[in-house]
């Protein structure tokens, strides 16, 4: 009988220690940050914030699949959204820079705890589309040299109200990254700033067009806003090469 009790104990006890090394293992493999290859993207958002399957996968392709072939959340979504828990916002959850690269745009100043019908901030745009706008939501860059080719178009506009976008040089397919919805007042860098990868450049927020506290990360491929899928999979349209530095699924 005595001996029947130790055989459990000694069972039970290595049990749990297998238990702990699988979590701490699980743990560290997922928080180490990788800089072995410095043209592939770094994941954006501190992990420990993150909400289990709050990752909603984009559909550059408009085809309503995300690269691992299940449904998105809502179809032709241009990124990444990278949610996170409610709470974690007014602690600060950093947003890295994916790559080494020169900022390019920064908004800033619009309230960041959207969706609230009551702020304007969180509102559509009362006015359409210009140079240098902030309206509602919606925020567009002055003129500047970013014309696309041949349209005369040469100033951008986005729904993430608080936003950085960062451009990258000597990568063939990674030109620029865009962070939206950042938190008011986080942001800390400004245009024409060196950033390294990893390097902290702002936080997490709901500003703008969101419905709950998340990063809208992504990524342009060649061009001024040409959203490409950092995630490669068998449903597309990036079949056969990860953007990222580990690709997580
Ligand atoms: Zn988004």
């Amino acid at each position: 009988m005595k001996r029947k009790k130790l055989i459990f104990w000694l069972l039970l006890i290595i049990l749990i220690i297998l238990i702990l090394i699988f979590l701490w293992a699980g743990i560290t493999g997922r928080v180490v940050k990788s800089v072995s290859d410095s043209t592939k993207l770094l994941w954006p958002v501190e992990y420990k914030a993150i909400h289990a399957n709050s990752i909603f996968y984009p559909d550059v392709d408009g085809d309503g699949k995300g690269h691992n072939c299940k449904p998105v959340n809502y179809r032709s979504h241009e990124g990444t959204d990278i949610a996170i828990l409610s709470s974690y916002q007014k602690t600060g959850v950093p947003v890295f820079a994916a790559l080494e690269g020169q900022v390019l745009w920064v908004f800033n100043g619009k309230y960041d705890k959207c969706p609230n019908i009551r702020i304007a901030d969180c509102n559509a745009p009362t006015k359409s589309d210009e140079p240098g706008l902030s309206s509602g939501y919606r925020v567009c860059t002055k003129l500047g040299p970013y014309c696309e080719n041949g349209t005369g178009y040469c100033y951008w506009c986005f729904n993430g109200a608080n936003i950085i976008v960062i451009r990258h040089y000597n990568n063939s397919k990674i030109f620029a990254t865009r962070y939206d919805h950042l938190k008011n007042g986080s942001i800390l860098v400004k245009p024409g700033d060196f950033v390294k990868k990893g390097q902290k450049i702002a936080e997490v927020g709901s500003a703008g067009y969101s419905l709950q506290p998340h990063l809208h990360f992504e990524v342009w491929g060649t061009k001024f806003y040409e959203p490409v899928d950092p995630w490669t999979g068998k449903c597309g349209p990036n079949y056969n090469n990860s953007l990222w530095e580990s690709q997580l699924k």
